[in-house]
């Protein structure tokens, strides 16, 4: 074994491999694998090898599509095969809801290049004989689903990446890891130490305990899995026989159960509602190549709904049952990329599902550590997403939860309860009491609506509007036309201090920093000019005679800038960066009577004149020490009253009190949300992401590029010379009952003219055929089914994708915003959009103006 290495990674399972390939692909072939024993002795080698693209996050979707093309690749270059069976398959709703959620994922395709179908109960069957197709409303078809052998893809990695420079260590289990002052490694194995520039924990079962080596918690749980093989089965022969086909994979969200031929028989595997976790605080070290005790109790509830979808399996006899357990994160999806505080340390671990996204993570990571980059939009699977409050015992009750809802409906306005509440802020219970309906706001307890007195302060979950529609307009009206309160904790919030604090600022952030006591609003960009930031930077009053800056930014990406401001932080420790979480917390007050409420609480002179729009001052609000920023995202009148948590209830009261006189309302989140859409206000990981440029995400005003080198000027001086491709845009949608929840497709009636921005089909989609042998293409003759399939109907074409939207209140209207190509962003023209809003297009009209309040002069009164 080598004792120096440019890169160790840990863990020889499907993920370890694919990153060790992916590295050595990308040039980097000083690169060891060590494993404890032998290849795939984790969850990989039990694997039902099943795979497919769709995913709730898009971009996630993307990377698991790129999974599935890769596997021709590697077995070329190791000459392993790994019985590749791509086969298609369908997704079944069994009720008109479920072919919403259908609708809409089939809707998400079509900017993805994704090639599914909306079908029907009978042209599933034609495809899986073995179902009882009364018992459905209608399904979606996948092309590129299939199965694989894990054993063989997992030894197909490791082949590839050995021929290409890679050396792989077996039987050494890594017992220790240390760094010295110049950032090595000493990865302590029980063959001896090998020095190393990178640690990679591939570790899947072990992820958590190689984390703890290096006094990490990583959010990941294993848990047991079950799934069951039959017996040959003639039925499947006869099929095979008479179509020369396979039968299709099959997923039933009422049964919970997905299914599919293994050999001559059926494989069918469970996501039962009594769930249970594996090991859930340390996993032995001498847990190898076996499996866990069958439980058939636990699944006999999805085994009765799957066997009286799919008699065909009941009558089969049970050869085996699987149970083995594999590692999932609080939401599902993987945990990758550099932990934030460590320097060289990355993760690719919590990877539920291996076969479908153990490419693309290999391939995220490798371009993360070669070029500085991951490449992709992978926020949907960056380890920093989670925040403190994700300890072992949050992570086993969000795990638990997720893994029973792995075939739910996750409404758009549905929050979940496990683990909560985590986080409170002083005015919880006041909150409670005031009835409101709480959100998650990263682990954070956070006002959303105020239910009417007397009803229960409850969402209706739904993909259409819902029982909170009425009491958001309430709210809204009331703090446009005269004020409101909200509680903002769940911003993020930093301090930056040191005597090159201006300059540390003004080298991230595109914007000038603003002198002292006013505010700016910035975006940042990372090396490559594309979006990785958005904030509010207010320069405070030196303090010891340093300059000292105030920083707001979104809650859920704390972790992801705080690893973005170390990295660029001076070694010497000139500079300081707090990140307080919620030992700040704020107070916004809204609306044309807000001055005349916060005159009453404060003892300077708060005019127009003394106390400007995107002013910041220190003072006391109703006798507590706070900072007051004249800015709101309503857009209107408002300030952002920022206190320790201590002063919090009595800032509250004293506005409460305050504001009778002026018919103060409470407001929550989503009536916040619903103003800063009718000022056509961006919202950070929606509107804005590291997929867009500044100038593409319509941030024009706050880039600039002469005022000096900041991180990303040159890219963004080229997005600017050349002209951005795409642009964020806001619509007016004539939406019916439901608006858009964001991720919805945006066609354009272009005619003949192509403008390039829409992903084309990958192509290598399995055909579908029908009972006959006959290939079918396009039907989608399922029940409410939009007429069209693909990306182009007519003179029709899908041309960009919505980001986000809702309702307007205040104006009353439904607006989304998105990105469309450039040439078509100022064509306020009627007729010439539709966005698709759960299946059905609807006419939208580009709206350039915000529709309240464009000039901004309330904002500025
Ligand atoms: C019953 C079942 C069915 C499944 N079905 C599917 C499916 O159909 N499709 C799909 O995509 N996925 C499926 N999965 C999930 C899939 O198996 C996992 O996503 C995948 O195995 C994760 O791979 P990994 O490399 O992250 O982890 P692992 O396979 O657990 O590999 C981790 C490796 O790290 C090694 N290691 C750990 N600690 C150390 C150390 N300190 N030193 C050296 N080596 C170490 C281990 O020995 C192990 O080999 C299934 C899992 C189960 C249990």
């Amino acid at each position: 074994m080598k004792s120096h290495a440019k890169t160790v990674v840990i863990g020889g399972g499907v993920v370890g491999c694919s990153v060790l390939y992916h590295l050595a692909k990308a040039g980097w072939t000083d690169i060891m694998l060590i494993e404890r024993s032998e290849l795939t002795s984790g969850s990989s080698w039990h694997a039902a090898g099943g795979f497919h693209t769709l995913n709730g996050d898009p971009n996630v979707a993307k990377l698991q599509a790129y999974t599935v093309q890769l596997y021709k690749e590697i077995e070329e270059i190791s000459g392993q095969s790994c019985s590749l069976h791509l086969t298609g398959g369908v997704m079944m709703a069994d009720t008109p809801e479920r072919m919403d959620f259908l609708r809409l994922a089939h809707a998400k395709g079509r900017y993805l290049g994704m090639d599914t179908e909306l079908i029907t109960p009978s042209e599933a069957k034609a495809m899986f004989p073995l179902m009882d197709e009364t018992n459905f409303v209608g399904a979606m078809w996948d092309p590129v689903e299939g199965h694989l052998d894990p054993s063989g893809t997992t030894h197909a990695y490791a082949k590839a990446a050995r021929k290409l420079g890679a050396e792989i260590v077996l039987r050494n289990r890594v017992v220790e890891l240390t760094q010295e002052v110049d950032g090595t490694w000493n990865v302590v194995t029980e063959q001896g130490t090998v020095k190393a520039e990178h640690v990679v924990n591939c570790g899947g079962l072990w992820a958590r305990e190689i984390g703890r080596m290096v006094g990490v918690e990583l959010p990941v749980l294993a848990m047991e899995h079950m799934y069951l093989l039959t017996e040959p089965m003639p039925e499947v022969e006869e099929f095979n026989k008479s179509t020369g086909r396979e039968m299709i994979g099959v997923l039933d969200f009422k049964g919970e159960i997905y299914t599919r031929q293994e050999r001559n028989g059926i494989l069918l595997g469970t996501y039962e509602k009594a769930c249970k976790p594996w090991s859930p605080v340390n996993t032995p070290w001498d847990f190898g190549h076996e499996l866990l005790q069958p439980d058939i109790d636990r699944i006999a509830p999805s085994l009765e709904i799957g066997f009286k979808h799919f008699p065909g399996i009941e009558k089969a006899g049970i050869k085996q049952i699987i149970n083995g357990p594999f590692t999932f994160a609080l939401d599902g999806n993987p945990l990758v990329g550099p932990v934030q505080g460590l320097t060289n340390f990355w993760c690719a671990c919590g990877v539920m599902a291996g076969f479908s996204q153990g490419g693309g993570v290999g391939l995220a990571l490798s371009n993360w550590m070669v070029h500085g980059d991951p490449g992709f939009d992978v926020w949907g699977m960056d380890v920093a997403r989670f925040g403190e409050w994700a300890t072992l015992r949050y992570t086993n009750a969000k795990v638990r939860e997720n893994y029973s809802r792995r075939f739910s409906i996750r409404f758009p306005n549905e929050e979940l309860p496990a683990a909560r509440p985590a986080q409170t802020t002083p005015l919880y219970d006041t909150m409670l009491a005031n009835n409101a309906v709480m959100g998650d706001s990263w682990g954070l307890e956070t006002p959303l609506w105020f239910a009417p007195r007397g009803s229960e302060p409850k969402d209706v979950v739904s993909f259409h509007r819902s029982n909170d529609f009425r009491p958001i307009g309430e709210e809204v009206r009331a703090t446009r036309e005269r004020v409101g309160v909200t509680e903002i904790a769940n911003f993020a919030k930093y301090e930056v201090s040191g005597p090159g604090a201006e300059d540390f600022l003004n080298r991230l952030m595109t914007n000038r920093m603003p002198k002292t006591g006013r505010i700016v609003l910035t975006p940042m960009l990372n090396e490559f000019g594309r979006l990785i930031g958005d904030f509010t930077i207010a320069k405070a009053g030196p303090r010891g005679g340093e300059d000292r800056f105030m920083i707001w930014g979104s809650s859920a990406a704390q972790k992801y800038h705080m690893r973005w401001f170390e990295k660029h932080l001076p070694k010497d420790g000139s500079i300081r960066i707090h990140r307080f979480d919620q030992t700040l917390v704020g107070l916004s007050i809204a609306g044309p009577k807000s001055r005349d409420l916060l005159q009453k609480l404060v003892d300077v002179d708060i005019s127009t004149k003394a106390f400007r729009f995107m002013d910041f001052r220190e003072m006391a609000v109703g006798g507590a020490p706070c900072m007051v920023n004249r800015i709101t995202y309503t857009g209107d009148l408002g300030y952002e009253i920022w206190m320790a948590p201590a002063y919090q209830r009595l800032v509250y009261k004293a506005i409460k009190e305050a504001g009778e006189e002026f018919g103060l309302v409470d407001f929550g989140m989503r009536a916040l949300l619903s103003m800063r859409l009718e000022k056509n206000f961006p919202t950070w990981f929606r509107e804005l992401r590291p997929i867009y440029g500044p100038f593409e995400g319509s941030m024009d005003r706050f880039i600039k590029l002469e005022k000096n080198d900041f991180i990303g000027r040159e890219a963004a001086a080229k997005e600017q010379a050349e002209g951005p491709k795409l642009r964020r845009v806001s619509f007016i949608v004539d939406a019916a009952d439901a608006d858009v929840m964001g991720d919805e497709p945006i066609w354009a009636k272009v005619g003949g003219k192509d403008y390039g921005t829409v992903e084309k089909p990958h192509g290598y989609g399995a055909p579908r055929f029908d009972a006959g042998g006959k290939e079918v293409r396009g039907s989608n003759a399922a029940e409410g089914a939009s007429a069209v399939r693909g990306i182009v109907d007519g003179d029709w074409r899908v041309v960009g994708w919505v980001t986000s939207g809702g309702y307007a209140h205040y104006v009353e209207k439904s607006m989304a915003q998105g990105y469309v190509p450039a040439a078509l962003a100022e064509n306020e023209s009627a007729g010439l959009f539709e966005i698709e809003i759960l299946g059905h297009r609807r006419p939208a009209r580009i709206n350039v103006e915000p529709p309240f309040d464009p000039s901004g002069e309330k904002m500025r009164t």
